[in-house]
């Protein structure tokens, strides 16, 4: 006996991080970034990482949400020990599932007076919340049910109204606590009005089973959003009277956009759904978020293992951190730069039409990896290299009206073999020009644009056929600049 508890000391020692997102939308980049420092903080301390699902907002949450999150945090590599999925039972992470850690809580509250009651409607909080504000006072829960005797109660619940729980805030207490961002806190408790711990529903509320759970499942050390900043003097008051151990918290700062705004839809694709099917990878993405709110000397690309060792909850930062469009891209290009050639072709193939039968898939390949940096780019230049008609853009356009009609009928002459089609330099002596002169209109001829892969590997990934084929259409007729 002695042994078993000398060993879950040892235990609860070690760093255990948790990430606790409420499944009533998708996993956006602020609750992502979230997830990543709770995550790499357990991993730096070689802990333990928990996924919860606080899903006690029947209402607002749901299944589809919380399959969502799954995906998306196995998506970003973001693995737990305890969570959906990792051989636990339901209830180990499920908060709707958890009645039975809360229960006896509750009842523990009840017995010792530190919790009560509340049969007030939403009618009558309002309006005492209106007089209130009317009167200059900080809006909170008047005290009504508090002072209620038996037989008051009774006759409420004889007149049919349904309870709430409170919790009865005790007076004149100090709540001191060190915040891993933000430093020393305190606060005194009648700042603090009784808050709801049960809904009249008998749904469990945020502030009770956020903080229950915490301590039940051994959450040694938790990162979360500042707006929780203060929330956290309730949720240590409701764990010293029950008497429960509180982790140590740290509130990082918001996710805003670049104009310094919360992160909204019309900061583009902000959430991790949005992003993959865009084309961007996991690993940029979190080199992206690891560096948001939190400073690092690492300025090159990190797998999460070095993310991990060089994560350090004293260089979180207390400024807002703002998601910049161009590090999106920069950490893109970067992974996509990183990739070897079996990781780059799998990632190209998932923005191209499943079956293309192709003997020259390697080369359409090649063309197209320097070119891109997300799916829409795969597709555009999947477009170019394999459709029908090209389109062509103005400068293009311009490059092969002044090339004139005689360049591309010699070049298309010159085109005769498969070799001597994909011999640039072949084409380039059968028009008598040299340099720009024959880089550019060819280039506009073969692609509609003055941009693109490298000539060998454009010639390489049209293949013979459609070279001569582009050359021809030039040769008999010049695009008209687009409208
Ligand atoms: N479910 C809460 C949220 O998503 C959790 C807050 C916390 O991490 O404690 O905001
Ligand atoms: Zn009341």
């Amino acid at each position: 006996m002695a042994e078993s508890r000398n060993i879950l000391r040892m235990s609860q020692a070690s760093v255990v991080t948790r990430f606790a997102p409420s499944p009533t939308g998708e996993l956006h980049l602020g609750n992502a970034r979230t997830a990543l420092f709770n995550y790499l903080l357990a991993r730096r301390h070689g802990g333990r990482f928990v996924l919860r699902v606080e899903d006690t907002d029947a209402a607002r949450s749901s299944e589809q949400h919380i399959a969502s999150l799954v995906a998306d945090l196995q998506w970003l590599g973001l693995h737990w020990e305890t969570g959906p999925g990792a051989a636990n039972p339901d209830h180990a992470w499920r908060q709707a599932l958890r009645g039975n850690v809360y229960g006896p809580c509750y009842e523990r509250l009840i017995a010792s007076g530190a919790a009560y009651p509340c049969y007030c409607t939403a009618t009558e909080l309002d309006l005492s919340r209106r007089a209130q504000l009317a009167a200059g006072r900080p809006p909170r829960y008047a005290g009504t049910c508090r002072k209620l005797d038996e037989a008051g109660r009774a006759q409420r619940v004889a007149a049919g109204r349904k309870a709430a729980l409170r919790f009865a805030v005790p007076a004149g207490q100090v709540i001191e606590f060190d915040d891993a961002v933000h430093g020393p806190q305190r606060l005194i408790s009648d700042e603090i009005g009784d808050f709801i711990i049960r809904r009249e529903d008998g749904s469990s509320a945020f502030f009770f089973c956020n903080a229950i759970d915490d301590a039940e499942m051994g959450i040694t050390h938790l990162l979360r959003g500042e707006d929780h900043l203060s929330n956290t003097p309730r949720q240590l008051l409701l764990l010293s009277v029950l008497g429960l151990r509180a982790p140590s918290y740290g509130h990082v700062s918001l996710l805003t956009g670049d104009d310094g705004a919360p992160l909204s839809k019309r900061h583009g694709a902000t959430t991790v759904r949005e992003l993959r099917e865009a084309g961007y990878g996991a690993n940029a993405i979190c080199n992206l978020l690891f560096r948001l709110g939190h400073s690092t000397p690492d300025t090159g690309l990190l797998t999460l293992p070095q993310m991990a060792a060089g994560f350090d909850i004293a260089h979180l930062q207390r400024a807002s951190a703002h998601l910049d469009p161009v590090q999106l891209r920069h950490w893109q290009r970067a992974w996509l730069h990183s990739l070897d050639a079996a990781q780059a072709r799998d990632w190209l193939l998932q923005w191209l039409p499943p079956q293309i039968e192709e003997d020259s898939l390697d080369n359409l390949l090649a063309a197209i990896r320097p070119n891109v940096l997300l799916a829409s780019d795969v597709r555009e230049w999947y477009a170019i290299l394999r459709g029908d008609a090209l389109s062509f853009d103005a400068e293009a356009a311009e490059a092969i009206r002044s090339a004139g009609t005689r360049f591309f009928a010699a070049a298309a002459a010159a085109a005769v073999s498969p070799e001597r089609a994909l011999d640039a330099a072949a084409l380039r002596s059968a028009t008598g020009t040299k340099g720009a002169a024959f880089f550019r209109p060819l280039r506009a001829a073969l692609t509609g644009q003055l941009h693109g892969p490298e000539i060998d590997l454009l010639l390489r990934a049209l293949g013979a056929e459609r070279i001569r084929a582009r050359l021809a259409a030039c040769a008999e007729a010049l695009p008209s600049a687009p409208q």
